[in-house]
Parts: C-alpha cells; sequence; structure tokens
C-alpha cells in the first residue's frame, strides 16, 4: 500500500513524505479511506501510541481545510497542554507545504486580545480553554467547524471535568461535524463518551 493510493491533496502529499514516511502505518492505511471518504463518517479508533494515529488524524484535519476561507475549520481536543503541543508539532510539520493553513493553541498561557476573532483554519487545544473562548471570551467562533479530534478520551474521562467539557462543546459544533475519537483503551466507559458525542462511528480496533 501506498500514500498515493489515498489521493491526498498534492501538499499534504509533500507533507507525509517530508517526515520520511515512505507508507501508510496499518491504522493511517484502515482508517482514512473512511475519514476521507464523500460524505466523511465518523470514527471510534482503538489504538496504542506508536501505532502512527497522530499523523492519521492530522492528515484527515488537513484534507478538509478550505485554506481560502480565514475562520476556524477543524480542531483537535487533548487532555493536556503538553499533548496538545506535540499534536500541533504534528500538524505544523505535515502541513508544511500548505502554507496558507494556520494553526492557533487554545491552552494555558495563550491569550487572545478583547474583541478579535480566530481567523486560523486549525485550532488545537484542551477542552477547558476551547470552551471559555468559544462562550466566555467568543474569540472562537465553533459554527463552521467540520472535523473534530477527540484524542486520548480515556484520559478525558479520567480527568475532573473534561469530559463535561468536550460534551460542551460538542454541543456547540455543527451538527454535521465530522467526530474521530481515539482512545488506547476501549472499554465501556470510552463507549459511553463516544455516545455522547458520535453517532454512527465507522469502530476500528487494533
Ligand atoms: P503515534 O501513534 O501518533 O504516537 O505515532 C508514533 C510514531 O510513528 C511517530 O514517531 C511518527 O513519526 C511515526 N509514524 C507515523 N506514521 C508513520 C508512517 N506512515 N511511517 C513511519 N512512521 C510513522
Amino acid at each position: 500500500k501506498s500514500f498515493e493510493a489515498l489521493h491526498l491533496k498534492p501538499n499534504i502529499l509533500k507533507g507525509v513524505y517530508s517526515m520520511g514516511y515512505n507508507a501508510p502505518s496499518k491504522i493511517q492505511e484502515t482508517a482514512l479511506p473512511a475519514l476521507l471518504a464523500d460524505p466523511p463518517q465518523n470514527m471510534i479508533a482503538q489504538s496504542q501510541s506508536g501505532t502512527g494515529k497522530t499523523a492519521a488524524f492530522v492528515i484527515a484535519m488537513l484534507s478538509r481545510v478550505e485554506p481560502s476561507h480565514k475562520y476556524p475549520q477543524v480542531i483537535c481536543l487533548s487532555p493536556t497542554l503538553e499533548l496538545a503541543l506535540q499534536i500541533g508539532q504534528v500538524i505544523e510539520k505535515i502541513g508544511r507545504f500548505c502554507t496558507d493553513i494556520h494553526i492557533r493553541y487554545a491552552v494555558t498561557g495563550e491569550n487572545i486580545p478583547r474583541g478579535m476573532k480566530l481567523t486560523e483554519q486549525v485550532i488545537i487545544g484542551t477542552p477547558g480553554k476551547v470552551f471559555d473562548w468559544a462562550t466566555k471570551f467568543r474569540c472562537l467562533d465553533l459554527s463552521k467547524i467540520r472535523v473534530c479530534v477527540l484524542d486520548e478520551a480515556d484520559i478525558m474521562i479520567d480527568t475532573q471535568g473534561l469530559q463535561d467539557q468536550s460534551i460542551r462543546i460538542h454541543n456547540l459544533l455543527p451538527r454535521r461535524c465530522q467526530m474521530m475519537l481515539f482512545s488506547v483503551t476501549y472499554n465501556k466507559d470510552v463507549m459511553q463518551f463516544a455516545e455522547c458525542l458520535i453517532t454512527n462511528p465507522n469502530i476500528i480496533r487494533l
């Protein structure tokens, strides 16, 4: 199997090769056709780190951005600042040839001047900050988000408040927003959480 077979946009394919990836990993090969399908499908994926799951959802996110539109279009929620920064780095690297796509971190330490509206197409953040920016500060418009990724959903469940905040954020998204949930473990708690967020998911377990 090859990345060419996935029909990625040329700039994204270039970014993928610049990472040194020669061929899609198992999860990329399995998930991307469904994630990039028309209409795009929702997904719950159970996978360990080290499987290439980050690149899988980053490719899916970048593929759905319309660079000429200057408003938030895709969002990734992460349970921690550190993970958000790590994911952001992968987005920046795979997206390095997508020069009209910009990314904004919604994490502790980042502040937005009063009255400003975010124009970046890609948002990566922790649920608390994303929710504050969307509601209290109103600088983050979630009404045109097409893709929402929740990474490490099992950690979200284990961390006070993150699960509720994620559900509240989901309630602000368009009804047809594509949802992807990634989790290392797959159990009853994860399934219940997923039920609050995702309808008709493809379920991938590796
Ligand atoms: P993750 O599952 O996101 O924790 O990814 C773990 C590691 O896999 C990272 O170091 C990536 O650089 C690497 N990786 C992701 N996709 C590929 C690929 N298609 N080929 C080789 N390495 C990859």
